[in-house]
């Protein structure tokens, strides 16, 4: 008769059960880093690939919207040079011919009449990765505080969130199609051989595994296989 280990292909003894073998282990630090380190390249190079079909379009290409799903205010200041920003009064939404550019205009006015402007073109979901921004603090038709200062234009700014929480999102999301779920369907497919070898080899009493002795050596069980020795060969 053979025993249900071999006709499985196990050594001797009991199968493996649910928790992670050395390999899976490996492959889900390995399809993790690995994602990580293309979403990184990928965000960044189309980020900046799109951002300068922006520029290349010319910021009149942009179309206001009527969108407000998109928060701006990850983007409006909280203080320049020690002044305080009142939160916005008013703002507009664009976007960009590509549909992933998108632009805010904001402006707030304090009781002394100061008007606060911020001009942000950005790309990058759900956080900004790259921005072209500018802004403003006038008073009485008076520049106050320039950013970039008058006369020069505004640079490309990277964002450090959307460069790093935006590859580790993207990654979470097809590392759990691609590494975490199949991991679990196999390991889930391993606790049921167990789970199948223990019902056929153990001791319905005790759990000792019994072999292919006609009664359990440690309480005296008869094996539910000894009356149908060949039904498992
Ligand atoms: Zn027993």
């Amino acid at each position: 008769m053979k025993k249900y280990a071999e006709k499985h292909g196990f050594e001797r003894g009991a199968p493996p059960g649910f928790q992670l073998t050395p390999s899976d282990s490996r492959y889900l630090c390995r399809s993790f880093l690995f994602l990580f380190v293309f979403f990184v390249v990928v965000n960044a190079v189309a980020s900046r690939a799109l951002m300068q079909l922006q520029i290349n379009a010319g910021m009149s290409s942009l179309v206001r919207t009527n969108d407000n799903s998109y928060s701006m205010l990850d983007n409006w200041p909280s203080r320049t040079l020690g002044m305080r920003w009142p939160a916005p009064d008013k703002m507009a939404l664009y976007s960009g011919p590509t549909g992933l550019v998108d632009s805010v205009y904001a402006v707030a006015w304090s009781s002394d009449r100061t008007q606060y402007v911020m001009d942000v073109v950005r790309i990058g979901a759900p956080f900004n990765t790259l921005e072209i921004k500018k802004t403003r603090i006038t008073k009485d038709g008076l520049v106050i505080k320039s950013n970039p200062p008058i006369g020069t234009d505004p640079q490309l700014r990277w964002r450090p969130m959307g460069i790093i929480i935006n590859p580790i999102i993207y990654t979470a999301a097809i590392w759990l199609l691609i590494g975490l779920i199949p991991v679990a369907v196999g390991a889930t497919g391993r606790h049921l051989r167990y789970q199948s070898w223990a019902r056929d080899e153990l001791c319905p009493e005790c759990r000792y595994d019994i072999l292919d002795l006609p009664i359990c050596p440690e309480c005296g069980t008869p094996s539910h296989k000894a009356g149908c020795p060949d039904s498992l060969s």
